[in-house]
Formats: structure tokens, sequence, C-alpha cells
């Protein structure tokens, strides 16, 4: 059997729930772009369903909300790119992210028998989308007097290093957001996940959590278990063969592990065509029957290698573990050189996705 991705829904909720606990004052936007984190977007919003509103990153991925009937607030962080996005976007009532002039231009050639809800997007120091404070301001009347724009245009900013709740830019940042925002009066919304976690000054209005929802810690070298996270997403698959091999065999391509003895190599059925990230090194942890065991030698396409040396009663078809419950995402990321968001964003169409509704613990 190929290998599948577990989807636990009542995981999903829990997350949420920590969401809101650490931000009680806030409304929670449930961030679900990139196919909900490569969990499935519909899989993710069915799970996040108490959340107040959905973001996605483009118009396309909030049509497809839409379509599937969901009828909360989304808020598309990208905004419109061209008139045909905005006249999408109002048509499928999103609320559009205005970070750049040119999307100012579009709204102002806009049919304004049918009206957008906006947010303007500050550049407090993330240096990527949004207005400087210094004109934001400005931009934030123009707008607010368009006939295309509906309600109060509430303001967004985002937080480029909230994963270190010892680095003072996310400060710096909030000293100068937080000005503007005071002089115009209107809703904020600031926080990601480590920001919602670990920064209760920099909430606003809405919190805009995505990584935590899905049981991944939002910090850097943090740990889910101990953010209160529970794992969503478990990909696991079995083994294919068990091999005895003599000491001094190298295994795989490039032959970069060599057995140092006569041993047991366990070969599971995924690889980095399955989303399994192919920087893994060897000693790379994976569960063999909920037991941990390092890979060895390269990941191939189809294919991992593994030292079953500690668990030499295993067998082809045992159930193997890349990550999820028993084995944290970050884990393995960190292993790779990368984080859980692009392993989960990694998976691919050939594994197969399943709802499960874990218990609650
Ligand atoms: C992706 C994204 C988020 C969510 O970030 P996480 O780190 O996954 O919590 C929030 N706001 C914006 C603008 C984003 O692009």
């Amino acid at each position: 059997m190929g290998p599948r991705a577990l989807i636990d829904l009542s995981a999903l909720a829990h997350n949420l729930r920590r969401a809101r606990s650490a931000a009680p004052a806030s409304r929670v936007i449930a961030v679900v772009k990139s196919n909900g984190y490569g969990h499935g977007v519909l899989r993710a919003a069915k799970g996040l369903a108490e959340a107040d509103a959905f973001a996605v990153a483009r118009v396309s991925e909030g049509i497809e909300l839409r379509s599937a009937g969901i009828d909360k607030p989304i808020m598309v962080l990208g905004g419109a790119r061209t008139a045909q996005e905005l006249s999408d976007g109002s048509d499928s009532n999103l609320e559009l992210m205005v970070h750049h002039h040119s999307q100012v231009t579009l709204l102002e050639n806009h049919d304004s028998a049918r009206p957008v809800t906006c947010w303007l997007k500050v550049d407090s120091g993330m240096h990527r989308l949004g207005f400087l404070p210094g004109e934001a301001e400005t931009v934030w009347q123009r707008l607010s007097e368009l006939p295309s724009v509906q309600g109060e245009v509430r303001l967004v900013t985002h937080m480029a290093n909230a994963d270190d709740i010892s680095d003072n830019a996310t400060i710096a940042q909030l000293e100068r957001f937080n000005p503007v925002a005071e002089r115009l009066g209107v809703q904020t919304s600031i926080a990601n996940s480590a920001s919602t976690l670990g920064w209760p000054n920099a909430h606003g209005d809405w919190v805009r959590p995505g990584i935590m929802l899905y049981g991944a810690s939002p910090f850097l070298n943090g740990s889910a278990e101990q953010d209160g996270l529970r794992p969503v997403m478990t990909l696991e698959t079995r083994l294919m063969a068990v091999n005895h091999l003599p000491e001094g065999s190298s295994i795989g391509y490039g032959g970069t592990w060599c057995c140092p003895e006569a041993m047991p190599v366990g070969v599971a059925a995924i690889g980095y065509g399955d989303g399994y990230p192919r920087h893994a090194p060897s000693g790379t942890p994976v569960l063999v029957n909920g037991k941990r065991v390092p890979l060895v030698g390269r990941v191939s396409m189809d294919m991992i290698t593994l030292d079953l040396r500690s668990q030499p009663d295993t067998e082809v078809g045992d159930t193997v573990t890349l990550w999820g419950e028993g084995l944290p995402a970050d884990e393995i990321a960190r292993a790779a050189g990368t984080i859980a968001y692009e392993l989960f964003c990694g998976v691919t169409r050939r594994v197969r996705f399943e709802e499960v509704d874990g218990q609650e613990h």
C-alpha cells in the first residue's frame, strides 16, 4: 500500500481553540492558503469551521472556498492583481488586501455598484508588501472615499521576526504600526501564529494564525507539544522490503551510507515524489511500528532506506510514520534544513489523503 496522509479534523479544532485562548480579545482568521498548508483546503476549512473568517493568498483560492459553499468572510492576503481578479473577487464577496498603488488604481476604475471590502496593508518592517507608515494614512483616506470600497477600511501588518521571542524587531514593527492604527481608529490585524502565541501586545482585533492550526510550532526551535498544539497531518506508509545485508554493503544512490556490520535494512514506500524531503540526511528519525529508527542513505523518488538494527523483528507491510502523531514534523524539517510549512505544502498528489477524527486528549 502506498503512502497516506491522515488528517485529524479534531486536532484542527483543538489548535483553533488554542489560538482563541491565546488571543481571547481577538477574532480568529484561519489561514488556509496553499491548499490549507497542504492539508486540503476544504478539509482544513471543515476542521476549522469555528473560525470567524478564513484567509487565502490569492483570489482564485478565495473563489474555490466560496464555490464550496463557505459563507464566512474570506480575506485575500495578496489582494487583486488585475481588473478581472477585482471583479471576480467582488462577485465572490472576498475581502481584498490593498498593498500597492496599482491596486488603488484598480479600485478607482471598479464598478461602484459592486463595492468591495478592503484591508490596507501597512509595511511596518517586513518590506515585502504594503505602504510605509508615512504614506498609509493618505492612502487610507483615498480608499475610504472611493465609492467602489465598502465599509470601514481596516489595517493589516505582518511580522517578520515574531518566531524569535527575543528579537526586538517585533517591538519596532509595533512602534511603527500602532500610531497609524491609533490615529485612524479602525480595526486591525497583526498576528501570525508566532505573534498569536508569543506576543500578546501584537494581536490586534483579528489574529491570522496559519501554521499553529496545523499543529507545528511557529517558533524557532519550538516544540508544538510545548505550545499546546496537536499534529494534524500524519504521513505514513509501509515497509516494502526488509533485507539482511552483509557488512560493508553501500545503500542506495551514490552509496552514501555503508552497513558497519551485517544488518537488516528496511525499504519504505515513500520518497521525494511524495513530498518526503530529499535533503533529509542519514540519521533523520522515522517511526517503524511506533519506534524510532534512523533513515540511512539517500532519499529516492519512491523509496527510503532504514537502519532496522534496533527493530530486527519488523516485516514487510509494517507501518512507517514519517511525521505526525509521535514524530513532530518540526523535527524532520530541522533535520532536512527546512520548516514544517514546506514539508506540509510539499506533499504531492500521489499521497492518498484521509480524514480521521482522532480522540481528544
Ligand atoms: C501566511 C500568512 C499568515 C500566517 O502565518 P503563519 O506563520 O503560518 O501563522 C498570516 N499573515 C500573512 C500575511 C500571511 O501571508
